[in-house]
């Protein structure tokens, strides 16, 4: 399916991302890793396949992370699921009561966010955790369908990391919303209101330091700052937080 086409439910729009095969370095990567697997993970049938966002499809929090990685979400099926960065951020959603339960495992393991949809620029994993530009650039209208879908409901996104804030400038611009100029920076609590083309509500970027281990396990990032800085979000979007 070409993600430029319209009319779909975001629903549709999951599922027709899981398709695509467009990035042929990511498709041979994200097979090779399923053929191989990690010994700790020998007996997974790794999904091996695009990751759709995962959330409710009226969210008015957006969290946009990088990309799968190859062990993690390209094996679970699931976005932030099965590696280090996904447990942090599901647990300290859970904390803020924007989660039913601590954990993702996979998919289909019960998990359901509350007025959050977690979602990447980049749906394939790519060697070393590093898309090219023309991937990113190739794989941008899947993000930009799906926050067309969400428009209504959307009131703050946070990027996760300054690959994320990069990419979503252009994605919001396409969604609809003003981009200043010049172009704000990503740093961490960085915080852009950012006017709707049509005169509709506004929507609240901010930038938030990935919660990869690099970042979490050296304390550029620690869980209270992750937790403020997903609260403040979450609020702004008009989220009860615990
Ligand atoms: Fe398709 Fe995006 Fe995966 Fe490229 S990265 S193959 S555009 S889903």
């Amino acid at each position: 399916m070409d993600p430029a086409a319209p009319p779909l439910t975001l629903a549709e729009l999951d599922e027709a991302v899981t398709h695509c095969r467009a990035c042929p370095r990511l498709v041979s990567w994200r097979e090779e890793a399923a053929r191989v697997k990690r010994r700790a993970y020998q007996d997974w049938d790794y999904w091996a396949r695009p990751i759709p966002g995962f959330g409710p499809e009226d969210a008015a929090l957006v969290l946009v992370g990088l990309a799968p990685a190859a062990h993690g979400a390209n094996r679970t099926g699931r976005i932030f699921t099965g590696d280090p960065s996904g447990d942090l951020l599901y647990a300290t959603l859970h904390s803020l009561g924007l989660a039913n339960r601590p954990t993702s495992v996979r998919a289909g393991d019960g998990l359901a966010l509350h007025g959050v949809r977690i979602t990447d620029p980049v749906r394939c994993a790519p060697p070393d955790n590093k898309p090219s530009t023309s991937e990113r650039d190739t794989c941008r209208p899947w993000l930009v369908r799906e926050l067309e879908f969400m428009r209504p409901t959307v009131r703050s996104v946070v990027a996760l990391g300054g690959f994320a804030w990069q990419a979503l400038l252009p994605v919001l611009a396409a969604a609809g919303y003003e981009i200043p100029r010049p172009r704000p920076a990503f740093g961490h609590a960085a915080h852009v209101e950012l006017p709707a083309t049509d005169g509709g509500p506004p929507l609240h970027l901010y930038g938030c330091y990935h919660v990869s281990p690099r970042n979490t396990f050296t304390g550029r990032l620690t869980p209270e700052m992750l937790s403020d800085l997903l609260a403040t979000a979450a609020r702004t979007a008009g989220l009860p937080v615990g």
